[in-house]
């Protein structure tokens, strides 16, 4: 069966490449799924999870926002910040998630709101992720 080459890179590193049967990113219209022979596009990431499925394995990945690229055959996301599930540090990202709900709550009027929600995002993408990999036992 066909196959995508999948590649997830930041300014600082590479994330993750590997070969795939699907990607699903979040778009900013909405969930993106991308078989192989996907038409070319270039589109806006937000906050959230990536997944790919490769002969039935899934992996997620949580991803900071950025673009992502389908080319004949290969997926690129270039990501602001990304981590793979074993990467993630779960108590960083509850507390990450704490500090900008307080924000939002102590001084609604003072804080920059969409800066606040995309941090939130972050930090739930984060913990969703590294909570499944540990009801799992594995990534
Ligand atoms: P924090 O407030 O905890 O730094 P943040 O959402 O502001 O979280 P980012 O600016 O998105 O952090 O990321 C900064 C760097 O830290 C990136 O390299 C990102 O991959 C890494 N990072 C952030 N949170 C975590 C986490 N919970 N586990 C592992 N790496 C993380």
């Amino acid at each position: 069966m066909a196959k995508l080459l999948f590649e997830i890179v930041t300014a600082e590193r590479l994330v993750s490449s590997q070969e795939v049967d699907v990607v699903v990113a979040p778009g900013v219209e909405g969930e993106l799924a991308v078989l192989p022979h996907h038409a070319p596009l270039l589109t806006s990431l937000k906050p959230g999870e990536v997944l790919v499925r490769n002969d039935g394995e899934e992996t997620y990945i949580a991803v900071s926002g950025g673009f992502l690229e389908v080319m004949p055959d290969k997926v690129t996301i270039l990501a602001d910040a990304a981590e793979r599930a074993e990467e993630i540090d779960e108590q960083r990202a509850e507390e990450a998630l704490r500090r900008a709900q307080e924000r939002l709550t102590s001084a609604p009027a003072a804080v920059d709101l969409e800066r606040e929600l995309a941090s939130m995002r972050r930090s739930q993408a984060r913990l969703s992720i590294a909570r499944r990999r540990r009801r799992r036992g594995s990534s």
